[in-house]
């Protein structure tokens, strides 16, 4: 579908007015895409388990090997034979491909991804869609430190829990990522509460998953992506950022009780952005949210929305842009929030930089007339202070 030896792109592509347009009123340096995923298949010794049953949409052990095949011919021939390092390798070129229309300083922030733990704090591979662990993503920042920064992921039922995060700051994790229905993780449980108080006390964000996930499944605890059972670490005075603004699904809005009525996982996002003593606290990332699934109302209040802006990071989902189906420029046009004249360029970057691709197009968002401001895409603030 797409070529990746095409990362670099064609000068009429980089040079297009809707390109450079995108990077005006930005700092280069202070743009980092702030949620990517770091995958393969584990044929180097990256550690990376993948489980063999896995169906999903996004199979990463699939999707890398594509990537590998596609790859094969490219400029970086001498590294092949691995799938995890050509899908670094392949992230590399795109970087590369954002900094040459922007200028130097972008750079991705690469998610470790931890297994599913059971009740009792054993690992449940079974339970597991896939496996990335913390010292590979660590190495592949720090080899490539120019594009990368890294998130760990840590389960909160590890008996080692604290040791683990304690390496992950040591090893300079800018963030923490948690899939809490694929991992059995209740953010409302008082067995995070240790972990919440690391988080605090060494001033490192929680990323998390909130609302239906479609891509990874593994435990099958949905109810744990309600976005109210952040409270508890909103509470303790952890600085948390809710995955894709919760935008999508819906969960039960447990303020009227354990069995209340199913609203919109949104909806309780926005319940909870309203609470003054959660300002800079609570935060929102927009990756992911012009999927198909997601855009819509959801989109169009996030982006007519000032006075979230300033809580909100922007980040690519990567690799998820790449999957033709899941976005549609067409579709965000039908919806009046891409202008018509942008669509057939944007198509054409998706061809040659799926991050490229992500980054122009939600700079070309717009809901009447209204559109997200320049600090959504600065994120290197929310992570370096
Ligand atoms: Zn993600």
């Amino acid at each position: 579908m797409w070529n990746p030896c095409l990362a670099r792109l064609p000068r009429k592509l980089a040079d297009h007015e809707l390109v450079r347009a995108a990077w005006e009123g930005l700092d280069a340096a202070n743009v980092w895409d702030s949620h990517a995923h770091l995958i393969g298949t584990g044929d180097s010794n990256s550690g990376i388990y993948v489980n063999p049953r896995t169906e999903s949409l996004l199979n990463p052990g699939e999707y890398a090997r594509r990537l590998f095949f596609l790859n094969a011919g490219c400029v970086h021939e001498e590294k092949k034979g691995s799938v995890d390092r050509a899908y670094v390798e392949r992230m590399h070129n795109l970087c590369d491909g954002l900094i040459a229309t922007g200028g130097p300083g972008f750079k991705l922030v690469l998610f470790a991804f931890e297994r599913a733990f059971d009740d009792g704090g054993q690992p449940d591979l079974a339970r597991s869609m896939f496996y990335v662990p913390d010292a590979y993503t660590r190495d592949t920042a720090k080899q490539h430190a120019k594009y990368f920064e890294w998130a760990a992921s840590v389960h909160p039922y590890r008996a080692d829990a604290l040791d683990a995060l304690d390496g992950a700051k040591k090893g300079g994790a800018v963030a923490v990522k948690w899939l809490p229905s694929a991992m059995n993780i209740d953010p409302a449980s008082k067995r995070c509460d240790a972990f919440y108080d690391f988080l605090s006390k060494n001033d490192i964000p929680l990323i998390v998953h909130a609302g239906e996930e479609r891509a990874v499944t593994g435990s099958e605890k949905h109810e744990y992506g309600n976005p109210l059972r952040l409270r508890r670490a909103l509470e303790a005075g952890v600085r948390v950022v809710v995955a894709h603004c919760a935008s999508l699904g819906e969960d039960r809005d447990l303020d009227k009780g354990e069995a209340g009525p199913y609203v919109a996982s949104f909806l309780l996002f926005e319940r909870l952005m309203k609470v003054k003593s959660f300002e800079g606290r609570l935060f929102g990332d927009i990756s992911a949210i012009t999927q198909r699934d997601r855009a819509g109302p959801n989109l169009a209040r996030v982006i007519e929305t000032g006075e979230w802006h300033a809580r909100l990071l922007n980040g690519s989902d990567y690799p998820l842009p790449g999957l033709m189906p899941v976005f549609s420029v067409d579709y965000l046009v039908s919806l009046k929030l891409l202008p018509e004249s942008a669509a057939p360029v944007l198509k054409e970057i998706r061809l040659h930089n799926p991050l490229l691709f992500d980054f122009v197009l939600k700079r070309n968002l717009r809901s009447n007339s209204k559109a997200l401001a320049a600090s959504v895409f600065e994120t290197r603030r929310f992570f370096v202070r």
